[in-house]
């Protein structure tokens, strides 16, 4: 099973200044994917944000009907697993376009897959593609939020005003200034992508991750989608995130207490003691980082993709260039708790 693998950083988001909360956004995926060689699975995806402490929505669909959505089924089972609180599961409408009789045949089996797994009926669903939105004329019973899912900021649909807008994330900048326009608005900010676009190396996936690494750096606050539709559709107060991101409050420990005065070094490597300090340097890196909840992972000693993107929250916490990298101004940064 892949893991799944975030980008390095190029850019890093600054908070607005004078907002009373972070800024928040919604993670949702569409559809759920086996993934392949080289291409995540909704499960490895998923996986990467629930270790992370954050909530994602999953539309899932029916590929058939007839034998109650067997593959759907076994996906979704394994993924809900990861972690009930965390994920949810709603239901993808059939494309626009499809009678009622359709799309009711559609949703009751997906209901079903969905309340076998979870115990009860899903209250979301996404229905999108050009025009986006539930038609005029077509209900869907028993669903509380029924949002069309919408690739621009518009909330003048003329089928459903309330559709749900997502954000462009072909550009780390627009993303952002989706976030900032929709937060300003005292409204949530979507972010809705299939699991085989974050593929290596796209912008897709690096805004993704970015977006990831401010959440886990207390920049940008992770919200379902659930949560997001009844405050921002209903007029109910938003829920009230951290007002300060973290920082490393003085008195932190050093991280490198276990070994009297020392420092992470420029020998910092994978399961090596360090000459001068005798240390292991990694692990202790990574104890420091778990601290402060930044969830490195298990202090094993090896620099994996968990360590480098706490790394990389820890350096937007800090104003460092969230390279992943502990270079010379990373280290100083660490190393000052130990003076
Ligand atoms: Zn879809």
């Amino acid at each position: 099973m892949p893991t799944y693998n975030p980008s390095f950083i190029t850019q890093q988001y600054l908070h607005t200044a004078n907002s009373p909360f972070l800024d928040k956004v919604v993670f949702t995926i569409d559809h759920l994917h086996e993934g392949g060689p080289g291409i995540y699975s909704t499960f490895d995806v998923v996986k990467h944000l629930v270790s992370k402490q954050i909530p994602v929505t999953i539309f899932i669909q029916c590929s058939d009907p007839l034998n109650f959505c067997p593959a759907e089924k076994r996906i979704a089972q394994s993924i809900y697993d990861l972690d009930h609180n965390l994920v949810s599961l709603g239901a993808h409408a059939l494309t626009r376009g499809n009678s009622q009789a359709n799309q009711s045949n559609n949703l009751d089996k997906i209901k079903d897959v969905i309340a076998d797994i979870t115990g009860a009926e899903p209250q979301i669903m996404s229905y999108h593609g050009s025009n986006a939105g539930p038609e005029n004329g077509i209900s869907y019973a028993g669903i509380t939020y029924a949002r069309g899912i919408t690739s621009v900021w518009s909330d003048a649909s003329a089928d459903n005003p309330l559709n749900t807008p997502v954000m462009n994330i072909n550009s780390v900048n627009a993303a952002y200034d989706f976030i900032q326009q929709r937060n300003a608005a005292n409204l949530s900010a979507t972010l809705f992508v299939h699991s085989v676009e974050l593929t290596s190396g796209s912008v897709k996936k690096l805004t993704f991750d970015t977006i990831v690494a401010d959440v886990i750096g207390r920049r940008l606050q992770a919200m379902s989608y659930l949560s997001a539709m009844q405050t921002d559709y209903t007029g109910a107060p938003p829920t009230p995130g951290p007002t300060q991101p973290i920082d490393p409050p003085p008195g932190t420990p050093c991280p490198l207490r276990h070994f009297a005065n020392s420092k992470i070094t420029q020998y910092l490597r994978v399961n090596k003691r360090d000459g001068v300090n005798g240390v292991f340097q990694v692990a202790e890196l990574q104890r420091f980082l778990n601290e402060l909840g930044l969830g490195a992972g298990t202090a094993d000693g090896i620099f994996g993709s968990n360590t480098k993107l706490a790394v990389i929250s820890y350096q937007i916490i800090k104003g460092l260039g969230p390279d992943g990298i502990v270079g010379a101004n990373t280290r100083a940064s660490i190393n000052a708790y130990c003076d």
